[in-house]
C-alpha cells in the first residue's frame, strides 16, 4: 500500500504510530518479505482468516496506541486449530482491555507461523544531530541486554551494508555455528539498502522498527513490523 493512503488513514485518527497491519503494507512497497497479515474484527473473521493462512496460527492486537503487543498478553502464538483461535481471540481482548482500557483497538491480526530462523533485527530513527539513522542487530537478548548493534546514517552504500553486518560481535551466528546452517547474509544486505532508500526519499516516515526478522539460508521474512510517522506529516 503506498505511503500516502496509511498517512492519510493515521491522519484521521489523529495518530503517528502505525499498526503492525498498515507497517506490513509499507513494507512490500520497500520490497521487503513479510508474513502475510490480515486484519480480523470479530472471532467468527479471526477464525475464517485462520484457516485461509493455515495453521499453525499467529494473533495479535491491532491498536495505534499499543507499542509493545507482547507487554499487554497481545500476542498468541503457535494456535493449532479453530478452537485455539477462538479462545486466543477472546483472551487477547480481553487482557488488552484489562490492561489499557483506553485504547483504541482496531481488531486482532491473523498470520501464519513463520518457521524459526535467525532472529535479526533492523531499525532506522531520525537522530537530531544525524539525521536518519539505521540500526542493525540479532534479535533478543543481543540487542537489548549486549548492545551488540551497528550504526550508519542513511542513505548507506553497498559497502556500509557489508559492513554493518560484519562488525556485530555476533556475526558467527549469522556465519552458522555449532552445525548450523549460513544464513543468507545477501539478503540482510539487500534489505539494508532497500530500507535506507526507502527512508531517504520518505522522511514523513520517522521511525522504523523491524523486530524480529527471521533470516534463513534462503532469505528472511518481517514477523513483527512498527513504523511512526514524523508529526508534520499530518498535518
Ligand atoms: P511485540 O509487539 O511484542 O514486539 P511481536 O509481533 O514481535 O510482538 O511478537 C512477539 C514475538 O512472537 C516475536 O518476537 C516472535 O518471536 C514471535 N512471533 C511473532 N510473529 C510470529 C510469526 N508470524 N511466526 C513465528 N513467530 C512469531
Ligand atoms: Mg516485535
Amino acid at each position: 500500500m503506498p505511503l500516502a493512503k496509511l498517512v492519510e488513514a493515521a491522519k484521521r485518527e489523529g495518530r503517528t504510530l502505525l499498526t503492525e497491519v498498515e507497517s506490513k503494507e509499507m513494507l512490500k512497497e520497500v520490497g521487503i518479505p513479510v508474513t502475510d497479515t490480515r486484519l480480523a474484527r470479530s472471532q467468527e473473521e479471526a477464525i475464517s482468516l485462520a484457516r485461509e493462512e493455515g495453521f499453525p496460527a499467529v494473533l495479535k492486537i491491532v491498536s495505534p496506541d499499543i507499542t509493545h503487543k507482547s507487554d499487554v498478553g497481545g500476542v498468541k502464538l503457535g494456535l493449532e486449530n479453530i478452537d485455539a483461535v477462538g479462545n486466543a481471540y477472546e483472551e487477547i481482548v480481553r487482557s488488552v482491555i484489562q490492561a489499557q482500557p483506553n485504547a483504541k483497538v482496531h481488531g486482532v491480526s491473523v498470520q501464519k507461523m513463520a518457521r524459526s530462523g535467525v532472529e535479526v533485527i533492523i531499525g532506522a530513527s531520525h537522530d537530531p544531530q544525524f539525521g536518519p539513522i539505521l540500526m542493525f542487530g540479532l534479535g533478543g537478548v543481543s540487542v537489548e541486554v549486549l548492545g551488540d548493534v551497528s550504526f550508519r546514517i542513511i542513505p548507506i552504500t553497498q559497502r556500509d551494508a557489508r559492513e554493518m553486518v560484519r562488525e556485530i560481535k555476533g556475526y558467527p551466528i549469522l556465519e552458522g555455528i555449532r552445525g548450523q546452517a549460513a544464513v543468507s547474509i545477501e539478503s540482510i544486505e539487500e534489505a539494508l539498502l532497500k530500507i535506507s532508500e526507502y527512508m531517504y526519499g520518505h522522511p514523513e516516515v520517522k521511525e522504523l522498527d523491524l523486530n524480529p526478522i527471521f533470516v534463513y539460508s534462503d532469505g528472511l521474512v518481517a514477523v513483527d513490523a512498527r513504523v511512526v510517522l514524523e508529526e508534520e506529516a499530518l498535518q
